[in-house]
């Protein structure tokens, strides 16, 4: 099943949907009305601290309500987005989309929830002003202490482009942390990790989705999370799925989890009721508290 093959089953069923230039023509024109038409939706998936589990953070990913297909996945056109360019006007609507749900939630329930974005290399490439307004907007709305996470790619470190350490380095100044997403599947350069501060390294989900019954990727995580805490990066394993496997991230001195073990993503709303609120109550006025004398 597609759902078995996890993050490459992009490769069993996009290409020869693609060589169809008819299909992708289609899919390019359908894009461009879907950012006027704003067609686009944003899901929450917790990422939640191994240790102490009051600490509020999710990541957006992107949704788009086809009226005739109904929901695609960003497996299908994120792609096409980046090669048409498109992915810097949607790009930025999921910033501003997720900066305003950032500062909603603090104003509904004082609970701080910090809110990890995608960011596409071709972003970083085409964007012109962007990361000025994007920090612009922070300000506005009064999202400065990790309050926005961007998550990139290693591929865009990889180019040794001093533009791009630039940008990463004005989005830390600003109070923006940074991710490294989908770690160990890209070019196994490590080299960068030395040249630039990155606050979260993600493991794939390739690498914890065999954790309990393969050796290999289990010395492989444990590896990655020993490195990670002395270079003073945190860890976020993706595609926990099973208790069993945030029991052994767990031992391995993990810090976060994300996965369809604590939920899909899922609409601001659902996230309100099974993420937020429980927190808030948990936590009573302390936390309310706490943030207020913080600000
Ligand atoms: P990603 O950033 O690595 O996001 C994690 C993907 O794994 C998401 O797929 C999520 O739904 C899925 N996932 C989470 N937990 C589990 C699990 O336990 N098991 C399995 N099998 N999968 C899990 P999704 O939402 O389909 O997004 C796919 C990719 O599309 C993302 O991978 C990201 O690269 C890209 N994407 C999504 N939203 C955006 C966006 O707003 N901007 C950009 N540039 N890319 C986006
Ligand atoms: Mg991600
Ligand atoms: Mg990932
Ligand atoms: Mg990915």
């Amino acid at each position: 099943a597609a759902k078995d093959l996890g993050r490459n089953r992009f490769h069993y069923f996009t290409p020869s949907m693609q060589r169809n230039a008819k299909y992708r023509m289609r899919l390019i024109q359908d894009l461009r009305l879907a950012i006027t038409n704003q067609e686009f939706e944003l899901y929450y998936q917790p990422i939640v601290c191994l240790a102490q589990t009051h600490a509020i953070k999710a990541e957006a990913l992107i949704r788009w309500h086809h009226p005739k297909r109904g929901v695609v996945s960003p497996v299908e056109f994120i792609s096409v987005a980046e090669e048409t360019g498109l992915i810097v006007e949607i790009g930025d609507w999921v910033f501003q989309q997720a900066a305003h749900q950032c500062a909603l939630w603090r104003e509904q329930f004082g609970v701080d929830v910090q809110i990890s974005i995608n960011k596409s290399p071709v972003q970083f490439r085409d964007e012109g002003n962007s990361v000025e307004a994007w920090i612009a907007l922070l300000k506005t709305l009064d999202l400065k202490r990790n309050d926005i996470c961007i998550e990139i790619t290693e591929g865009l470190l990889l180019d040794n482009n001093e533009a791009i350490f630039n940008k990463l380095a004005q989005y830390r100044a600003a109070g923006v942390q940074i991710s490294l997403d989908d770690f160990g599947t890209g070019y196994s350069s490590l080299a960068y990790l030395k040249k630039f501060d990155i606050d979260y390294i993600k493991i794939d989900q390739s690498f914890t989705r065999n954790l309990n019954t393969n050796r290999d990727d289990f010395t492989l995580c444990e590896a990655i999370i020993v490195m990670a805490h002395a270079l003073g990066m945190k860890v976020i394993a993706e595609g926990v799925e099973t208790d069993s496997q945030r029991q052994i991230l767990s031992d391995a001195g993990c810090d976060y989890a994300q996965g369809y073990f604590y939920s899909k993503p899922v609409p601001a709303d659902t996230f309100e009721t099974t993420c937020i609120k429980p927190v808030q109550e948990a936590l009573g006025t302390r936390f309310a508290i706490e943030s207020n004398i913080t600000d």
